[in-house]
């Protein structure tokens, strides 16, 4: 472990902390916060520190007493934004009951679990995520609007790209958190950007994800900008996706994916774990994609994939496996959105990887073709399943899938589903912007 408690003590008074910010994700993995002076710092490390659960959205059905903040000792950061003169730091926690249980609904602790199971089996799972967002006007109410007056596309350069030095702002905050930054570039669509940050193991890269879009919104207003992580704020342009480059290593830290001898270099084991993705694709979309907007952006036209497909030739599929340089291999999951929970999103495509693995599943023949560009006969002669169709053929998927709502814990299944429902159900009887322009003069 990276720090004690004597450590964090130390540090919070080296480094003039004020306030601490006790974080710890919602079902949905919308980051929550209380924030504490550092007075109160010792009782936080005691886990002494609660919070009445029943307010926290969705969160607190359960919940019929206080619910207690666990910090994670590795996760003490400063937040180099905040004033330098009584700083602001941070730790994520795991949520207790106070009878000292892990609460049923934290999936920080979901995706522990199989994490722990991977480590039985002898694995590490490791993630690198590739998160994309727009930058946005606010009005003058404060508002955050869909407008940008820049007309940049994929890697354009400044003065063409705005926001060059908003990314390099944002880069070099999440550097002073210990960040390793891959590259950032401006993305395909006007106004949308690409940072990447190294791979760590699952639950590193999920605490990881939640600080990154803190950091990437608290910048962006810093510039009077809003950057947005919804998935499809533009009908006409690419949406923001989240790839997730996923890795399993042994032990003795030997990439399991990698195997020097066959054609895509990748071994039987990572492509038992591809198939296993495959077939719970259905429950985990809906778990990657959870919004109805998530749908939006899977659809044919951009870059985002539509079938369940996979492939090492063409980038259009589900699955990739990314040409390597070198000896180490990743599986690339394209589906995936910036609203995922990603202790959900990384604990479901672990799980049915190494269900992959354990069942020893056969994988099918990769389709190295763009097939949206088919007709529907041709994907029915090889069998090529769709992604659901939104968000509610992906929530009677999720339902369906025993196995995925095991690994949630009857709890976070049962109310994630039943508050995707709900969600849908409001959806569903809106009558739209679009209906009206078709239909109200002509019918
Ligand atoms: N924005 C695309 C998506 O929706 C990805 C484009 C890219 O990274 N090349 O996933
Ligand atoms: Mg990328
Ligand atoms: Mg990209
Ligand atoms: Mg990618």
């Amino acid at each position: 472990n990276r720090y004690t408690k004597e450590d964090i003590i130390r540090l919070a008074e080296e480094e003039d902390v004020e306030f601490v910010r006790l974080q710890f994700p919602d079902i949905f993995g919308v980051l929550k916060n209380v924030a504490i002076t550092v007075s109160q710092l010792e009782k936080a490390l005691n886990n002494e520190c609660s919070f009445d659960g029943v307010s926290i959205n969705r969160y607190g059905e359960l919940a019929r007493t206080d619910l207690f903040l666990q910090p994670d000792l590795d996760t003490f950061e400063i937040f180099p934004w905040r004033p330098q003169q009584g700083k602001v730091a941070r730790l994520i926690c795991d949520v207790f009951n106070v009878d000292g249980t892990p609460y049923a609904a934290d999936t920080r602790m979901v995706l522990k679990k199989v994490v722990e199971k991977a480590k039985r089996m002898g694995y590490v799972f490791k993630v690198e995520p590739e998160c994309e967002f727009f930058l946005f006007h606010i009005d003058d109410g404060g508002m955050p609007t869909t407008l940008t007056y820049e007309q940049a596309g994929y890697f354009d350069v400044g003065p063409v790209d705005f926001a060059e030095n908003v990314r390099r702002d944002i880069v070099l905050n999440l550097e002073e958190m210990g960040f390793e930054v891959r590259s950032s570039h401006h993305e395909k669509a006007p106004g949308q950007h690409e940072i990447d940050f190294k791979y760590s193991d699952a639950l590193k890269t999920a605490d990881n994800l939640l600080t990154f879009k803190m950091t990437v919104k608290s910048i962006a207003k810093r510039h009077g900008l809003h950057a947005t992580f919804m998935p499809k704020p533009k009908s006409d342009v690419d949406g923001s996706g989240m790839h997730i480059n996923m890795s399993l290593w042994d032990e003795e830290g030997n990439d399991v994916f990698y195997n020097a001898n066959d054609e895509y270099k990748i071994s039987k084991k990572a492509r038992q774990f591809m198939a296993g993705i495959l077939s719970h694709i259905g429950a985990i979309t809906a778990l990657t994609n959870p919004l109805v907007n998530s749908y939006k952006r899977l659809v044919p036209g951009f870059e985002a994939p539509v079938y369940a497909t996979w492939s090492a030739k063409t980038i259009f599929a589900l699955l990739r496996v990314p040409a390597v340089m070198g000896t180490h291999t990743k599986l690339e999951l394209r589906s995936p959105d910036p609203t995922a929970n990603p202790y959900l999103a990384f604990a479901a495509c672990l799980a049915a990887g190494l269900d992959g693995i354990e069942k020893e599943l056969e994988l099918c023949p990769s389709v190295d073709v763009n097939v949206s560009a088919w007709t529907e006969e041709q994907r029915r002669t090889l069998d090529i399943e769709r992604l659901p169709k939104n968000m509610c053929e992906a929530i009677d998927a999720l339902e369906a899938d025993s196995f995925i709502t095991e690994m949630m814990g009857e709890s976070v299944a049962r109310q994630y589903i039943s508050a995707k429902r709900k969600e849908w159900d409001v959806y569903r009887r809106q009558v739209t912007e679009w209906e009206i322009k078709e239909y109200l003069n002509r019918y």
